[in-house]
């Protein structure tokens, strides 16, 4: 077992070493609790042998907790002095099986990594979070789980159901991926430096891809969104062309024209569009 003690001490030497200041744009909030990381790892279900994509490894906190759990970790980091120094630290403490990629996660694609990742488990920069998550379902058909920290509300959107306050556009496009569930809360005390807001992990296991088309299906969740308080018949007249049609797809798809969009699953939205 390779030495694992990374915590707030080690942290903080390392952040002065590069003179780094965490800036709010990158949403650089570095988990200093090797508790934290153990928990994130864990919740991932992460096994020896798993690829794993990690975006965003910062200064290597959760990257180590993946190596020690005997994952191949594949790290997409897009602040170049981040990326530089990761190796290091990951040698430095014994450990193998790390790939680092300096880039843009909103830019991902299949291509760039070497391996087909398993697993994406991160404390993702909360600020692209969503974009992130559903970038890298999109672009990478090998990924079974996602599990990531993200903004406590974000979690409890991306988990929502049908019908609930924070149902929404991320809720239903993260279920057209497979079964998506809230995890532990995580408290702000573990980052440095200090966010204002509380974490969350959430998790999504794929399913098998729908029959309809992902495009067709996220087209109309966006048009049916863009005016959540009006009716569907409403919201989705410009996507079907008019009001009428729009009543006459949904009627055709078994879906009450004068319901709202919050009140639409998965099933709903691939039901519409196989009918339109
Ligand atoms: N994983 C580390 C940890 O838990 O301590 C750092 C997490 S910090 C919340 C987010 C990290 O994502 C930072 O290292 C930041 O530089 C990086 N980042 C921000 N935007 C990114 C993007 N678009 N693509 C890849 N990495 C990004």
């Amino acid at each position: 077992m390779a030495g694992t003690e990374f915590g707030a001490g080690e942290i903080r030497a390392l952040a002065r070493e590069l003179n780094l200041r965490p800036t709010k744009t990158l949403g650089q909030n570095f988990v200093i609790d090797p508790g934290t990381t153990a928990k994130i790892v864990r919740h991932a279900g992460v096994e020896p042998g798993d690829r794993v994509l990690e975006i965003g490894p910062g200064l290597g906190s959760l990257t180590l907790a993946l190596l020690e759990a005997g994952a191949h970790v594949t790290a997409l980091e897009i602040d170049p002095r981040l990326a530089a120094r990761l190796p290091q630290t990951v040698a430095e403490r014994g450990y193998k099986n790390l790939r680092v990629i300096e880039g843009d996660a909103l830019q991902l694609t299949a291509e760039q990594l070497a391996e087909a990742p398993s697993k994406l488990v991160a404390n993702l920069p909360y600020n692209v979070a969503v974009p992130a998550i559903l970038r890298a379902l999109e672009e990478l058909d090998s990924l079974e789980v996602v599990d990531v920290m993200v903004q406590k509300e974000v979690a409890d959107r991306l988990a929502a159901d049908p019908g609930s306050r924070t149902y929404g556009v991320p809720s239903l496009k993260a279920a057209w991926y497979g079964k998506v569930s809230r995890g532990p809360l995580i408290p702000r005390s573990v980052f440095w430096p200090v966010p204002n807001v509380d974490s969350a992990l959430v998790r999504i296991d794929r399913a098998p891809a729908p029959g309809t088309d992902r495009e067709a299906c996220f087209a109309i969740i966006d048009a049916a969104f863009s005016q959540r308080r009006k009716t569907l018949r409403q919201s989705l007249a410009r996507w079907a062309g008019s009001p009428q049609r729009a009543e006459e797809i949904l009627s055709a798809a078994g879906i009450d024209p004068k319901q709202r969009a919050e009140r639409l699953s998965i099933g709903d939205v691939c039901a519409i569009a196989s009918h339109a």
